[in-house]
């Protein structure tokens, strides 16, 4: 049982303590009339009343709007069973508008409060302490809050995708039913973050939700898209979008997110890829058949007298290798899967590769003059094929993106760690603002001269997951005036390191 005793205060030290005090009323058990005796200032002006109108005068009197409210709340009732029990009764939310005499209309108000019995010498209650606080604010920003998680539930649930909340400081888990029923389980199931992160389909994918994660504590956003193995062995496709939250130290706290099953839109996706594959594979025999007819023909007129033969023979040579850069294109478009590139690592030695590219751009693109010049022997163990696509990539991006004529140079040098090549251009070198986002998916930089060169922005792409795939690093150095230098860097392996693998 909550009760008071008054104060044994100076009469004038108590009024003053209670007329200062926030939302007061003090009413005298008087029963029926619950005579006022005493009122803070904030509880006047919450009931927009003055103290001479008040004092003295039964509660009921002085505020007869309280016939209005019901049973529960309205003060007759309460302040009777107050003095009956003895008891203090809590109401911690109720509504009551006030008029606002500058707005001229009513306001929708909330309120909480308290009435506590206050004891006289035999235990018998003497006084009524009314206390009132508006929670307007706390009860509209509850109200808000309500409307929002319903509104999200409501497009989640249109959506079809699920929901989830990580704590990550205990791993606690929350999420909505739909996210059992994405991962192949019924909705009511219960799933664990180690069950749906076991689910993850191989070592590509899971290593594409780690790097997801890093990537997410550095930048604040979380996404990735990876296929899953359902509980009866079949193959889908989610995505995952989320946000860290961090505390006041800037310390990540809590991850939460979205979750959506993608797999008919990624199978459309495979399906296109795969014709693309094909279509372009198919494409590139009749092609290169084309390219040595044409070059044959131009052997046979090369001595003509006729400029119009050998100058179409030409244009023909040109045209039929932009078509062919754009094949390949197209086949590395369909290569393009995340978590698709697999490594086939060997020894080899890296300058004999670099000649075999040189020779080979040398053939598709005469007329630029590429200098390299080898340094000795540079084993490495890499996978042959797709480092040589990268260089290509360079190469090609060299000749593509500078003047024919203007010279381009090939380096390889090599550290006790590692060994790095680099392709120079004295072409129309790149602005420090797109030097950053060369290697996104799709990314060509916009400007009056790229309109007249072609490409899908998707070789420096590839090289960049290629590097990264053999924990190398990737990176350019240009000046818009001058021209670039494109370069990676390869880690050496010791024997030791290669007998673990
Ligand atoms: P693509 O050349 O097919 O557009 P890439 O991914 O190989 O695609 O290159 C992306 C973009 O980077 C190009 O569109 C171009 O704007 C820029 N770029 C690449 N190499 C060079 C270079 N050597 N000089 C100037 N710009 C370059």
């Amino acid at each position: 049982m909550i009760t008071t005793s008054l104060p044994d205060l100076p009469e004038n030290i108590f009024k003053l303590v209670f007329e200062k005090s926030p939302g007061s009323l003090l009413v005298r058990a008087d029963l029926p009339h619950f005579t006022i005796v005493a009122v803070s200032d904030s509880y006047l002006k919450i009931t927009s009343s003055s103290r001479e109108d008040i004092l003295g005068k039964g509660f009921f009197e002085a505020f007869p709007d309280d016939e209005k409210f019901d049973e529960s709340t309205n003060a007759r009732n309460v302040f009777t069973r107050v003095v009956n029990n003895g008891q203090s009764i809590e109401i911690p939310t109720y509504r009551f508008d006030v008029y606002d005499e500058t707005k001229k209309r009513s306001e929708i108000k909330y309120w909480s409060c308290c009435n506590i019995p206050i004891l006289d010498a035999d235990n018998k209650v003497a006084y009524i302490l009314n206390t009132v606080i508006d929670i307007t604010e706390e009860v509209k920003a509850k109200e808000a809050a309500i409307e929002s998680e319903g509104r999200l539930r409501l497009a989640a649930e249109a959506a079809e995708f699920a929901t989830w909340d990580l704590n990550l400081a205990d791993q606690t888990f929350i999420y909505s039913p739909r996210l059992s029923e994405i991962f192949g389980h019924s909705a009511d199931k219960v799933v664990t973050l180690d069950d749906i992160r076991r689910q993850v389909d191989d070592d590509d994918m899971r290593n594409i939700v780690v790097k997801a994660y890093e990537q997410a504590m550095k930048s604040g956003n979380y996404l990735y898209e990876v296929r899953i193995k359902w509980p009866d062995g079949s193959l889908h496709w989610i995505k995952t979008q989320g946000l860290v939250i961090r505390d006041e130290n800037n310390q990540p706290v809590r991850m939460l997110g979205t979750i959506l099953d993608t797999t008919e839109t990624k199978r459309d996706e495979i399906r296109k890829n795969d014709f693309i594959a094909m279509a372009s594979h198919e494409l590139k025999t009749p092609l290169t058949s084309l390219k040595a007819y044409i070059q044959l023909l131009a052997k046979k007129l090369a001595s003509s007298d006729d400029s119009f033969v050998t100058g179409t023979l030409s244009k023909a040579g040109i045209q039929i290798n932009k078509m062919t850069d754009l094949i390949y294109g197209f086949l590395d478009l369909s290569k393009l899967e995340p978590g698709t590139l697999h490594l086939d690592k060997k020894d080899f030695e890296i300058n004999s590769l670099i000649n075999d590219c040189l020779a080979e751009i040398n053939l598709s693109h005469p007329g630029h003059k590429i200098d390299f010049e080898p340094h000795g022997n540079m084993p490495v163990y890499a996978d042959r094929e797709k480092i040589g696509q990268v260089i290509t990539n360079f190469l090609s991006n060299a000749i593509k993106y500078s003047d024919k004529g203007s010279g381009i140079t090939v380096s390889c040098d090599q550290t006790a760690d590692d060994l790095t090549v680099s392709v120079t251009d004295n072409g129309i070198g790149i602005k420090p603002k797109d030097q950053e986002k060369l290697f996104q998916r799709f990314y060509r930089v916009e400007s009056e001269r790229m309109k007249n060169i072609s490409g899908f922005g998707i070789g420096l792409y590839l090289a960049n997951e290629i590097i990264q795939l053999h924990k190398g690093k990737i990176g350019v150095k240009s000046d818009e005036s001058k021209g670039s230098t494109f370069y990676f860097s390869l880690p050496l392996q010791n024997e030791i390191h290669k007998a673990i693998k």
